[in-house]
């Protein structure tokens, strides 16, 4: 696509402007050399008669569309004086405007970019406003739909709940295994898989080990309480059982798990779950795992290349019970060829479970070519919209709650990836990692730690692939982490 930004202000930089894009055209791409491109956006903006003017005019689809808005700042509620909101909200009102001409819906999180939802609701709970307060400013700033300000006001409340007992002095650890059997179709993450990049286990756990050790002397340093361990990838579970009771072990005899409340394995792949791997998980304390068959139809999991069955979900489900860890179960919805009666059938077969968590994420799209070429989705993502509000509705029905939730740019219908829990089940890791109230220690390829400092986050993102890690070596942000530290004891 062609993007021309006549920004005459001081405020937005190109990348915001890109994001807004990706709210209404999924997966398209910016290139510099867009001569030849079938679409384009303009955007010009101007600072004036103490506000921000928006004009866009967007070509596509052998249409053109314009959109306007001027907006001050005693016209946004959340944003006292912030010429930054002002020209972004300028901006996004004026785009939206074009947007539902050219296709005819509206989005349900309005222009809410870059902007973790319910943590902007919880900052504005804390600081005195009420609830219909901040649905004022959700509605009036963000153009978001009535149902997401109920799901983010519900989410706010509840972490605030949870959230009582925890300090800024209490720190998690994030252990990353960048490795799957088998890579499925549609994965936006690091992984490895494939016998050559197995080769690299070995080195990897081993040097991974390393790091767990530094890191641990960091948190001994930092005075900080170590409250909640999450194992995650890739699927660790693709380590063999030797592997993953070394990788606990270094993790129970570096660090103080006096007061760790949770101790999560993400086995994700049921394809990689055995009573041996659980059984020296259990014996090594973990508390928790994911078990994430995504869809419980047999074709789309085929057509998604996600090489496992449903029946291999079923029997690791059944494993995961007998070691009474608490479980979660990860969903998608709009996965290609996916219908609303097919993800129906799955989220009521998992409820029948009786899992104590259920994620219900939405498909991300990775490129527009394949929305384009394909036809595997639908771009107003009606489908995965009505899954999601299906979901929200389903599952508050049975006793699970939201308690966390996450918005990624490209999704089907720009709908969000949302954690539900029956009470007191909620995963603390998954808040204090979303909501950044807390630091996270983090180890392994394309691991991020985030400091957390007087409300102030420092983050320090490790290489992202494995044989990068693997060339950089042990912890290379030691000595910056350590000054950060000290300044905190002082
Ligand atoms: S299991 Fe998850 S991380 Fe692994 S390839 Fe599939 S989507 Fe990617």
């Amino acid at each position: 696509m062609k993007l021309i930004i006549n920004n005459k202000t001081n405020y937005l930089n190109d990348y915001f402007f890109q994001t807004l894009i990706l709210l209404y055209f999924q997966g398209e791409k910016f290139p510099k050399d867009s001569i030849n491109e079938d679409k384009s956006v303009t955007f010009d903006l101007e600072e004036r008669d103490g506000g921000v003017h928006c004009r866009v005019c967007v070509e596509a689809m052998e249409r053109t569309e314009t959109g306007e808005a001027f907006i001050t700042p005693e016209m946004l509620l959340g944003s006292e004086n912030d010429m930054s909101a002002v020209a972004n909200a300028a901006a996004g009102k004026a785009f939206l405007e074009c947007g539902k001409k050219l296709f005819g819906f509206e989005l349900p999180w309005g222009q809410l970019t870059g902007i973790r939802p319910a943590k902007r609701a919880l900052g504005f709970l804390e600081n005195g406003a009420t609830e219909s307060e901040v649905k004022e400013i959700f509605k009036n700033d963000y153009s978001v739909s009535d149902e997401k300000i109920n799901m983010c006001l519900d989410i706010a409340a509840r972490q605030r709940e949870i959230l009582t007992d925890v300090t800024e002095n209490d720190c998690s650890l994030y252990v990353a295994i960048p490795f799957c059997p088998t890579r499925c179709d549609y994965c936006s993450f690091v992984s490895y898989s494939g016998p050559k990049l197995f080769s690299l286990i070995p080195s990897y756990v081993d040097m991974l080990l390393e790091d767990v050790k530094l890191t641990a002397s960091l948190v001994k340093k930092s005075g900080m309480r170590l409250t909640s361990v999450y194992i995650g990838g890739g699927t660790p579970t693709t380590l063999d059982t030797l592997d993953i009771t070394r990788l606990l072990k270094t993790i129970n005899e570096s660090f103080d798990m006096s007061r760790v409340r949770e101790y999560t394995l993400e086995s994700g792949r049921p394809d990689t779950i055995t009573h041996e791997k659980f059984d020296a998980a259990k014996s090594c304390g973990i508390t928790r795992v994911s078990i994430n068959p995504q869809t419980l139809n047999e074709q789309v999991l085929m057509n998604i290349g996600r090489h496992h069955t449903v029946k291999q979900f079923f029997e690791a489900y059944e494993i995961a019970k007998k070691y009474d860890f608490e479980i979660n179960t990860d969903l998608i919805a709009g996965l290609p060829n996916d219908t609303f009666e097919s993800f129906e059938k799955t989220l009521s077969d998992i409820i029948a479970l009786d899992p104590d968590n259920i994620t219900v994420h939405t498909m991300s799209i990775k490129n527009a070519a394949a929305l384009r070429s394909e036809n595997l989705y639908d771009p107003k993502g009606e489908m995965a919209k009505k899954c999601v509000s299906f979901a929200y509705n389903e599952l508050a029905k049975n006793k699970y709650s939201p308690y966390y939730l996450y918005r990624q740019k490209n999704t089907v219908g720009n709908a969000e990836n949302c954690g539900y829990s029956k009470k007191g089940k909620e995963c603390l890791y998954n808040i204090m990692t979303m909501e950044d109230r807390n630091t996270v220690f983090a180890c392994g390829a394309s691991a991020l730690t985030k400091i957390v400092i007087g409300g102030r986050i420092e983050r320090f993102a490790f290489p992202k692939y494995p044989f990068e890690y693997l060339q950089r070596g042990n912890n290379i942000f030691e000595n910056e982490i350590l000054e950060i530290l000290d300044k905190k004891g002082n």
